[in-house]
């Protein structure tokens, strides 16, 4: 089964382009707000690296979720969208001066710190403007994603967050720090995350670290434990909706929240990924000595997935019902990685025929480039035809 698209009027857009199916964000974001009304303290913000297009925050922010965001420049999009400052969150292994700043004067809900050299810069801006910052420190809980090496965040070997053993003493050192107001602890294992298994790893190890610190008598008000639920990139159309009760259900189960503790969760990937497809036009159908090539106006810059994490799209002939014949899908950039997908099934493709790359709402057109001095894809929204 193919996605639905209103063709004709794709004819007169140029193309390589980004659509998205609001109809289904709103579906998706019902979804959410549904299943977290289930229960007691949750909070959800959505992680705005995955998706910044100006039309599909705002249909996000409508929906009266939070912003997580990891750059000065995506606090400064979420204020601009009209997220509420105190429902925004700040992570980031690298914050810069002017960026930390900017979640001050924003007076954003919390900073995830994730070490002391940086909690130490943020004390220091905070009392030159006379206000205090909320904290949480991102904690490193040492559980594995059964994902790509590439998008696991949460092993003892990444770059993020702080390590266990040395979680009392940065609190201690906060609870120091005049212009530092210590509000919670942050995790967040990695993406595309489909094993159930890997959150009740996270639920177990926060239990643990709670049980731990309540016998030093410190308390935690908040709780954060990141984003990373997977949507299903085979089949697009069976499931849009990713599992959302039993995500929150697993939490809500396994996680011994305190009275009066708030549980924060960041999505990214499972709000926008399945609403986007990157459309693209065939260029030529090009034979080779052993197999056939559709050439297509997209390449790895308009949505560099597969080249970067080898991922899978689900790809579609949206022009033609012809029978399939087989195609290796590539795209114009000078660089041998720049294939979609080999061997894959299609309809007959044609000159003009286009071409849906399917649940590329997620870490597509923000991550697109100028690479070769390319034109960067546009986004439209359903309503926009
Ligand atoms: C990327 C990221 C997220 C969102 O991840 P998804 O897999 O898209 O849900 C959440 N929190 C932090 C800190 C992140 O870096």
């Amino acid at each position: 089964m193919k996605g639905t698209f209103p063709i004709d009027k794709f004819q007169e857009i140029q193309t390589p382009f980004y659509y998205y199916d609001t109809d289904l964000l709103r579906e998706t974001l019902k979804t959410i707000n549904t299943e977290v009304s289930k229960h007691e303290g949750f909070v959800v913000h959505y992680a705005i690296k995955a998706n910044a297009n100006p039309k599909v925050l705002n249909v996000i922010c409508q929906a009266g979720l939070g912003a997580d965001c990891v750059s000065g420049g995506e606090i400064q999009r979420c204020v601009e969208t009209g997220f509420p400052s105190n429902k925004i969150v700040y992570a980031g292994v690298g914050k810069s001066d002017w960026e930390i700043n900017l979640g001050l004067d924003k007076e954003i809900f919390c900073f995830n710190v994730e070490s002391i050299p940086e909690l130490e810069i943020i004390n220091e801006l905070a009392e030159k403007k006379g206000k205090v910052a909320n904290v949480c420190f991102r904690i490193n809980p040492n559980v594995g994603a059964h994902t790509n090496a590439k998008i696991t965040t949460g092993l003892a070997e990444n770059k993020f967050g702080i390590a266990l053993e040395d979680m009392e003493k940065v609190i201690d050192e906060a609870s120091k720090m005049k212009n530092i107001h210590f509000i919670g602890l942050h995790f967040h294992i990695g993406s595309q995350i489909l094993d159930m298994g890997d959150f009740e790893a996270l639920c177990n190890r926060v239990n643990d670290i709670q049980d731990q610190l309540e016998k030093h008598h410190i308390k935690i008000e908040n709780i954060n434990v990141g984003g990373g639920l997977g949507i299903d990139y085979q089949h697009p159309n069976r499931c849009p909706i990713p599992d959302f009760k039993a995500y929150f259900d697993t939490y809500a189960k396994l996680l011994k929240l305190r009275p009066g503790q708030k549980l924060h969760f960041e999505l990214g990937r499972a709000v926008v990924g399945q609403m986007g497809s990157l459309i693209t036009r065939t260029l030529y159908v090009k034979q080779g000595s052993f197999k056939q090539f559709a050439i297509v106006d997209a390449g790895m810059t308009d949505l560099i997935r597969p080249a970067l994490y080898n991922a899978y799209h689900k790809i579609e002939n949206i022009s033609s019902e012809e029978a399939t014949e087989t195609y290796d899908v590539v795209g114009p950039i000078c660089e041998s990685s720049d294939v979609f997908s080999k061997a894959i099934d299609l309809n007959k493709c044609h000159r003009g025929d286009l071409i849906a790359l399917r649940s590329a709402g997620a870490y597509g057109e923000i991550m697109a480039s100028q690479y070769n001095c390319r034109v960067l894809p546009k986004g439209y929204i359903k309503e926009d035809f």
